[in-house]
């Protein structure tokens, strides 16, 4: 058993910008599922939005995310996100991010424009800028003596005890020691949820294999309210080919100009919205849908000729590289892009402090529903989101550090019996991780319908039984962890779009085709029945 001030469980943006302030105030243990970099952070390209220069405006940024978030994003949360970016670029470049300068003002950064930003404001670094943070932040915490990082720890439940007045208090999480192959118990006074996103419960996903939605999972089996989870967004053009991560090609790509075409060489985006190939995403993703549906096609060209081979290679280094790795030119030649599930808008609910209702329970990142997306998340906010509430929760967490102490919690209550063992069915826990991401595919993706919905609650419903009793009777082992948290989120994202009889942003019904402001402008909000 391990005792800390602050357990941070994962090592994005979120956890590890948490993690580099919070050791000016106490001790911090880091748990991260596999190697400390590997996260959703890690493949970001665009990059990060926040308000740079003087022909921009917090407030476009802000009307810009509303305009995209469906009528559904939190005003306040908005602001604080906005208002706060640009002092969190900042921080980043003071940890040492390399992002691109502008060539003619090098004393500038460079700054990108992506799809639903009227001015240029996406602050990079090269189209690798996820990579470099993660890399300069985790230089940055080796500086830091009381700050011990645990790579291949899978938490598995967070531990909680009451806290009189009906409310629960979070006092730590068990993990799987994946090396050593046992359960450990982490206490800690205060815990940060920075596990990322679940893009993995679909089929095809821009997102790497630990994004399988375990901290939204374990937050609602501990009692936290979660919302919006029916707002999954789908990357429009993720490249063409059978991978288990799909490569994502950014939107930064037909910022620069690049033009989708059907196989046949039609332009097709001018029929869907005014911006054309710049609207947001999710009209995109919905477009390259339908005319895929109605061609019969199994991919759609992004078209980069107009942006010319010598500022491809430049603008682009590394899309250019993987691309070619794979055998394909884009300097020369079209590239096939899908769609792919990329990004959650819905999650754990917080406060614009990080608060989340279970007391010294704290979220930042994808894992959060704070409202700054609302029904559709805006390019490029997302780092931006979890850098800023991670920062926010930060304060929250000191003020809790001075509140609550370790005397409170006896460490024995929590001992954790089970064994951890590699002996175990793997073909059932491989086949059902599979049918569950087609199921979510097929009946609950870009275009849904009651009766895909109801047909796909069916049959999680019945996985879900296979899979809780095996948790019941077999020795634990991450890979069941994230079975049953895959899940759990499926569960929560058919509940919500269940919910919600209208289609609006990310969520489209075609038995409801319209939106319904009357009964629908406000979250979903779930919450386990015990
Ligand atoms: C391909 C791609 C490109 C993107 N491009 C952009 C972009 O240009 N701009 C932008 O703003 N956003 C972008 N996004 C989204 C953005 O990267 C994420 O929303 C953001 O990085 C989330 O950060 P995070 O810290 O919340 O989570 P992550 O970076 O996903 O980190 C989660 C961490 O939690 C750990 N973890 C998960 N479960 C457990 C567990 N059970 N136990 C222990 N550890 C656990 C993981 O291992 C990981 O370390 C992109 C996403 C992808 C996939």
């Amino acid at each position: 058993m391990f005792q800390t001030d602050f357990l941070v469980i994962g090592s994005g943006i979120a956890g590890l910008s948490f993690a580099l302030k919070a050791c000016a105030f106490g001790d911090v243990i880091v748990i991260t599922k596999k190697e400390n970099y590997e996260s959703n952070t890690n493949y970001a390209q665009g990059g990060i939005a926040a308000v740079q220069d003087e022909n921009d405006s917090f407030e476009l940024h802000i009307n810009d995310t509303l305009e995209c978030g469906g009528g559904l994003c939190d005003l306040k949360a908005v602001e604080v996100l906005v208002k706060d970016g640009p002092q969190g670029v900042k921080e980043l470049h003071n940890w040492g991010v390399r992002f691109t300068r502008d060539k003619e003002h090098p004393e500038r950064f460079s700054l990108g424009r992506e799809g639903g930003h009227s001015r240029r404001r996406i602050v990079r670094a090269d189209d690798l800028t996820g990579r470099e943070v993660e890399r300069a932040l985790l230089e940055e915490l080796k500086k830091k003596p009381n700050v011990m990082v645990f790579e291949n720890h899978i938490a598995i439940d967070l531990i909680t005890k009451p806290a009189g007045s009906g409310q629960t208090r979070c006092v730590g999480a068990f993990a799987i020691d994946r090396q050593a192959g046992g359960i450990k118990a982490y206490i800690s006074r205060v815990t940060l949820l920075a596990s990322g996103g679940c893009g993995q419960v679909y089929l095809h996903t821009t997102n790497p294999a630990i994004a399988t939605g375990d901290g939204i999972a374990m937050a609602y089996r501990a009692g936290a309210r979660v919302a919006n989870m029916e707002f999954i967004q789908f990357h429009p053009t993720a490249l063409y080919r059978n991978e288990e991560r799909a490569f994502l090609i950014s939107e930064a790509v037909r910022g620069e100009g690049a033009i989708l075409r059907r196989i046949n060489g039609e332009t097709f985006m001018e029929r869907y919205h005014t911006m054309g190939c710049l609207a947001p995403r999710d009209i995109v993703a919905r477009a390259i849908d339908h005319e895929m549906k109605t061609s019969g096609d199994k991919h759609v060209w992004l078209d980069c000729s107009p942006i010319g081979a010598e500022k491809i290679r430049e603008r682009f280094p590394n899309i250019t590289a993987e691309c070619l790795a794979r055998g394909l030119d884009i300097t020369s030649e079209p590239i096939p892009v899908v769609p792919s599930a990329h990004y959650v808008c819905g999650g754990v609910i917080t406060d614009i402090e990080g608060r989340t209702n279970i007391e010294a329970l704290l979220a930042a990142g994808e894992v959060t529903c704070t409202g700054v997306h609302g029904a559709n998340r805006l390019a490029s906010n997302s780092l931006l989101e979890a850098v800023v509430f991670a920062n926010r929760a930060l304060k929250t967490a000191v003020e809790l550090l001075e509140k609550l102490s370790h005397d409170e919690i006896d460490p024995r209550q929590y001992q954790y019996g089970k064994v951890c063992s590699t002996d175990y069915d793997g073909v059932f826990i491989s086949h059902t991780r599979e049918m569950i991401r087609l199921t979510m595919w097929d009946y609950v993706g870009i275009m849904r319908s009651n009766k895909r919905l109801a047909e796909a609650r069916k049959w999680i419903k019945a996985f879900s039984e296979e899979i809780e009793a095996s948790y019941l009777s077999s020795p634990l082992n991450p890979e069941l962890v994230e079975l049953r948290n895959i899940a759990q989120v499926a569960e929560l994202i058919i509940r919500c779009a269940l919910l919600r009889k209208e289609s609006r942003g990310l969520h489209q019904n075609s038995d409801y085709p319209n939106r319904n402001d009357k009964k629908f402008l406000r979250p979903t909000v779930v919450e386990r029945k015990n």
